[in-house]
């Protein structure tokens, strides 16, 4: 069975997950529109899921901005916001059972340690999708002889305090084969990239990559609509998946291209200021902002004003151009009217 067969024999549904560690810019918005736009569209439901795990990035305030920007676009949810902070209990389960297994281990080593035993590993292999960037190191697999079976909760209480071990899982190392809906089959070898995955990091707190598995199993998710710098992160997480006795369960996945700067580079703060609320202060409509979206989208060969409704009658995922789409200064221009 695919991945997608199994997606489809339980209720569609899906979620909206900001990190809540800003404010939402033009990118993220195009992700949750394209998402939110989709699952209108299809019937699937919504959760609105507020990723609060990623302390200290994660800043005071910042969720209510990102609902405030949705909410004054018009995208809406049917569930939630659901944080993920009240639910160690969900994320202590997965641990247990992934401990049963005897796949936990206590890693101590430091991001420099790792890098000085890695780097000619990482400059020797070049990813042959190109997804994932070369950035991440590779663990060596250092402290492997360091499994926890029992009594990983006394060390690992989930509580945000710092500590000097993170906990990895034993990683093996075999290729994992992503079917995209929109990329097609992209195959990934997690242990070639970043070695043993972390799951729950140095902060005390579960690490992303067991959250959104835990979370989205535990949700029922059955679709996942995110941006394609997550590529990496996808298989990480197809394994988890299969090491939590859940490969029923993968969602189908949607990777949509990036948007970038005209550097290249992931659109940020070093871009200039490309903060929806940004530009709603300097009143710009919500249907000069989705007439952006559409034509980043390609429903429209040039920028017009669009509304919701038009947005989501129009698009087609298939259409979207699937290269890294750039935020030019036409475009800011056209924003500003
Ligand atoms: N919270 C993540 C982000 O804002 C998205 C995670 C996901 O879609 O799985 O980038």
């Amino acid at each position: 069975m695919t991945n997608a067969d199994s997606a489809t024999t339980r209720p569609a549904r899906t979620r909206l997950a900001p990190t809540p560690t800003g404010a939402l810019h033009l990118g993220n918005l195009r992700t949750f529109l394209v998402n939110w736009a989709l699952a209108r569209r299809e019937g699937w439901e919504i959760l609105l899921r507020i990723e609060d795990l990623d302390s200290p990035r994660t800043k005071p305030g910042s969720d209510r901005q990102i609902i405030d920007i949705l909410e004054w676009i018009g995208i809406d949810w049917d569930r939630g916001p659901e944080y993920q902070l009240p639910h160690m209990d969900r994320y202590a389960g997965a641990l247990d059972r992934l401990a049963q297994r005897g796949l936990l281990f206590a890693c101590s080593c430091t991001r420099s340690e790792i890098a000085d035993s890695m780097e000619f590993a990482r400059a020797s292999e070049p990813d042959p999708n190109g997804f994932t960037g070369g950035r991440e190191l590779r663990y060596p697999g250092t402290c492997r002889d360091r499994i926890i079976k029992e009594g990983w909760r006394e060390r690992f209480p989930l509580a945000g305090i710092e500590s000097p071990d993170c906990l990895r899982i034993l990683t093996e190392d075999r290729p994992i084969t992503l079917h995209d809906a929109l990329a097609g089959p992209v195959v990934l070898n997690p242990a070639r990239e970043v070695g043993d995955i972390v799951v729950v990091a140095k902060s005390g707190l579960p690490a992303y990559q067991l959250a959104v598995v835990v979370d989205d199993l535990d949700q029922n998710m059955t679709h996942v609509v995110r941006g394609n710098d997550l590529f990496s992160s996808t298989a990480r997480q197809i394994l988890i998946y299969r090491l939590l006795g859940a490969a029923d369960r993968i969602p189908r996945w949607f990777h949509l291209p990036l948007i970038i700067g005209p550097d290249g580079r992931k659109l940020a703060k070093r871009h200039g200021d490309s903060r929806v609320s940004s530009y709603r202060d300097a009143g710009t409509s919500v249907e000069r902002i989705i007439g952006l979206m559409a034509y980043w989208c390609g429903i429209t060969a040039s920028r017009w004003a669009m509304s919701l409704d038009e947005f989501t009658a129009a698009l087609d995922v298939s259409s979207i151009p699937y290269d890294p789409i750039v935020f030019t200064p036409e475009d800011d221009a056209f924003l500003r009217g």
